[in-house]
């Protein structure tokens, strides 16, 4: 079974800017971050990792999701 890493941000975004200029293929900053639903970790993850460590509030958060876990609601 693969295991498939999805980027998802917790709530406590303060809007700050640093992950979209970090990582604009990854994430989309409006009233707060939103991370853009086409894009792959694995695509970005140099740049993905850094944004993580340089959230000043550190609501990037990187999980393991299984594969066939495909209920993914809309
Ligand atoms: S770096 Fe963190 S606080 Fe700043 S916009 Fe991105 S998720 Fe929000």
């Amino acid at each position: 079974m693969d295991k498939k890493k999805k980027v998802k941000i917790i709530p406590g975004c303060i809007s700050c800017g640093t992950c979209e200029a970090i990582c604009p293929q990854v994430f989309e900053v409006r009233d707060i971050s939103y991370v853009k639903p086409e894009s792959r970790y694995e695509d970005h993850a140099d740049d993905v990792d850094e944004a993580v460590d340089m959230c000043p509030v550190s609501v990037i958060q990187v999980t393991e999701e299984e594969e066939n876990e495909s209920n993914t609601g809309s």
